[in-house]
């Protein structure tokens, strides 16, 4: 079998629903031979990411939420006791009331504030933490991550804090797990229509400009994120690490509007 995943066993964190990115990284590594475990938030959510689970073979499906240390001390137990070790785990989870999803980063709220950075921030370290016990020979720890983390999006507001606190802490993670060979990488995606980004305010504008203003012309598919996130998680990026890797249509290179781009 000569595909590149045969063998490695991964940890999948942030499936909602068949258009989560989480979904498109699960499918390509599934395609190219993963073995997979997912984690869901909450009774709501079981009924969607079970079958998706089944759809590749999976039935390691264990709920998750990420505000609890007991809750992801648990699934770690599990995939320790299932499998013995653990290879990648992709980490897509984000959190934002999104009543400040609009308007002013400056009115934020203590309570969002602290809330997100704990979602979508210090989850990640968090995991990061037990997922390296798993992996003494090695692995692979990616999470999602976006451009409003380096420039000031509208809207994006507290998230984007997150996102840049998250990016910070794909490099220290990187160093400190880097010795047991473990990389840590974020996959910068441009803005795609899932769950999540409903929340945020103005958000078809938003496709729309990247669309018409992105050097491809284009806005990012599940197949696109899918495939640069199984290199991420895969033997074919051995060296790399501490990395954020944009896959936008190229939209983070842009300097200004395109002069064709059609008023929207
Ligand atoms: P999504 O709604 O499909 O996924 C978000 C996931 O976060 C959901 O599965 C949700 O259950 C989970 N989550 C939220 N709070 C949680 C908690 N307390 N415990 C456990 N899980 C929790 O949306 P998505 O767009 O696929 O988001 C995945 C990641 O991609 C997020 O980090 C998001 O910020 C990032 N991202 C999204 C875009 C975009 O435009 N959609 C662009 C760049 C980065």
């Amino acid at each position: 079998d000569p595909r590149i995943m045969v063998g490695k066993r991964g940890l999948i964190m942030g499936v909602a629903n068949d258009r989560s990115i989480a979904w498109g990284i699960a499918k390509a590594a599934a395609d190219q031979g993963a073995q997979l475990a997912f984690t869901y938030q909450g009774e709501a959510l079981e009924k969607r990411v079970r079958p998706l689970a089944e759809q590749v073979g999976s039935s390691l499906v264990e709920p998750c939420d990420v505000t609890e240390d007991g809750s992801i001390d648990r699934v770690f137990q599990k995939l320790g006791d299932a499998w013995g070790g653990l290879d990648f785990v992709v980490h897509a989870i984000a959190y934002s009331d999104k009543e400040e999803l609009k308007g002013k980063y400056v009115a934020t709220s203590r309570d969002n504030f602290l809330r997100t950075l704990d979602i979508s921030c210090y989850s990640f370290t968090a995991v990061a933490k037990r997922a390296a016990d798993l992996m003494p020979n090695g692995g692979s720890l990616l999470t999602l991550t976006y451009y409003g983390a380096e420039r000031v999006m509208p809207h994006y507001n507290v998230m984007g804090v997150a996102k840049a606190a998250l990016e910070a802490s794909v490099r220290y993670l990187a160093v400190d797990l880097g010795g047991q060979g473990v990389r840590v990488n974020g996959l910068s995606a441009g803005p795609m229509k899932t769950l999540a980004a409903s929340g945020i305010g103005d958000f078809r504008y938003i496709l729309k400009w990247n669309q018409y203003n992105s050097p491809l012309r284009r806005n990012v598919t599940l197949e696109d994120v899918g495939g640069a996130g199984l290199y991420l998680v895969s033997d074919l990026s051995t060296g790399v690490t501490g990395e954020v890797h944009h896959v936008d249509c190229g939209y983070n290179i842009v300097g200004m509007k395109a002069v064709d781009a059609p008023d929207i």
